[in-house]
């Protein structure tokens, strides 16, 4: 331990704020982990994504090109693509900015920024769980990209080119090599990249609450309440307010994925984050199971082995974070794992609606405010809150212990928009 123990509270206890307590009850301090839900509970976003640990996973989804693509996919019933069409003026100073952020120059600087909280992410999990009960569901092996022929994935090179760059290990595979191992993907898959020295989590829901109950076993404490302001005290304390208690520590983290947009604001910070909605189908007691994560490149749409059955999760959709489920998402997932195994049976299905933090230059905040002084922010990860949740959780506790992280943490800067 490298300072004083303090007494913490971490507010949201999904991926980043079940990893960042554990990381700060390590350096011996006191830690509240505080969440309306508990652990790995299905209201999270944390339970139900592709579970892919995607060290390569550094390239933003806003990329030159893009913009001129969104009005025919916006039109398309195939495509990724959906919106709430009364949500637009809410979703159109989001947007724009969004897009802005899809030129060579600033992807290449977002590559930057994602490049060090990504690129570690097996080991960064692994280092988290070993020897506790979260440690059985990590998974090692490639994240295998499929498309439907070389000249699909050859269309389109820059993102792979950009990971090529960052020395991110990968291999080309014929459809010849792909049956080989996995004699029932569909005719629809020609042609494969597989990413090297990855993984993935068997149950994304239960990995957080197994770490969450290491940490419950190991002296931290839960309060599970619905935070509703936090303010910075003269002496320096922080008080936590929920409906009829307030509670005051030395020092709290704000993690609470994309719900934190609201409590940063009363700290009189700006947060442009979206709920960038995705969706997940399971499909129980499969007849078989995809050997590694497959990433359907056409359909950006990811088929995960978990325990429970083939979890087909991905998609975008915008609408906020109130308006429930839409049925075509959810219709086209089918139909796309129906075009990767044609002849699968499966028992049961569970579908799934979460949401992805999502900045608009799609970087994380992390790091204290400038505004008030013992509070953190983490929180913003969009589509890489699994992998990068260990890494961020053990860079917030560095800065709480006043250990100097040995990465660049400008990139995240809290008060970047203010
Ligand atoms: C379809 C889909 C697929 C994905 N696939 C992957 C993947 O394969 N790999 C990957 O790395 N990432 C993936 N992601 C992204 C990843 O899931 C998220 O980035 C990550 O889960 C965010 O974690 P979090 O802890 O910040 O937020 P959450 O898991 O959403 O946790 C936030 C918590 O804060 C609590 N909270 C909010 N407000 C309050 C309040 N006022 N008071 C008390 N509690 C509060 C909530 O109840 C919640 O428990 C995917 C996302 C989706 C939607």
């Amino acid at each position: 331990m490298s300072s004083e123990p303090k007494k913490i509270a971490v507010v949201g206890a999904g991926i980043l704020g079940v990893s960042t307590a554990e990381w700060l009850r390590r350096d011996g301090n006191t830690v509240e982990l505080i969440d309306r839900v508990a652990p790995g509970s299905p209201e999270q976003t944390s339970y139900g994504n592709a579970g892919v640990l995607a060290n390569s996973s550094i390239v933003p989804v806003a990329v030159p090109g893009l913009i001129s693509k969104i009005p025919s996919m916006l039109f398309d019933p195939e495509s990724p693509l959906f919106l709430k069409w009364s949500y637009l003026p809410r979703l159109l100073p989001w947007i724009t900015r969004f897009l802005a952020n899809g030129n060579e120059k600033s992807v290449r600087r977002i590559v930057e920024g994602l490049v060090h909280i990504c690129g570690d992410a097996v080991d960064q999990h692994l280092t988290l769980a070993r020897d506790t009960p979260a440690e059985k569901f990590i998974n090692h092996g490639p994240y295998a990209y499929l498309f439907p022929s070389r000249a699909s994935y050859e269309k389109d090179p820059f993102a792979f080119e950009l990971r090529k760059e960052h020395g991110m290990r990968f291999e080309e595979k014929t459809r010849e090599q792909l049956i080989e191992v996995d004699p029932h993907l569909g005719d629809r898959y020609q042609f494969g990249i597989f990413m090297l020295d990855h993984g993935w989590v068997a149950d994304p829901g239960g990995y957080v609450a197994a770490l969450a109950e290491y940490f419950f076993t190991n002296g931290g404490t839960s309060w599970q309440a619905e935070v509703e302001d936090i303010s910075p005290n003269s002496d320096g304390s922080i008080s936590i307010e929920t409906q009829g208690e307030t509670r005051q520590y030395d020092k709290v983290v704000l993690s609470a994925g994309v719900w934190s947009k609201k409590l940063a604001e009363r700290l009189g910070h700006k947060t442009p984050l979206e709920s960038e909605r995705g969706y997940h189908m399971v499909f129980k007691s499969p007849s078989y199971q995809p050997p590694y994560p497959y990433c359907l490149a056409d359909a950006k749409m990811v088929a995960t082995p978990m325990d429970a059955g083939v979890r087909c999760a991905g998609l975008v959709e915008f609408g906020g974070t109130e308006a429930g489920p839409s049925e075509a998402p959810l219709k086209l997932i089918q139909k796309r794992f129906k075009a990767l195994y044609p002849n699968m049976t499966w028992e049961e299905t569970e579908s799934w609606l979460g949401h992805r933090p999502a900045p608009v230059d799609s970087l994380p905040f992390l790091g204290e405010s400038p505004k008030a002084n013992n509070v953190y922010f983490a929180f913003g990860t969009h589509h890489i809150g699994l992998t990068s949740g260990p890494k961020i959780g053990r860079l917030t506790a560095d800065l709480i212990a006043g250990r100097t992280p040995n990465i660049d943490m400008s990139p995240y800067r809290v008060g970047r928009f203010d």
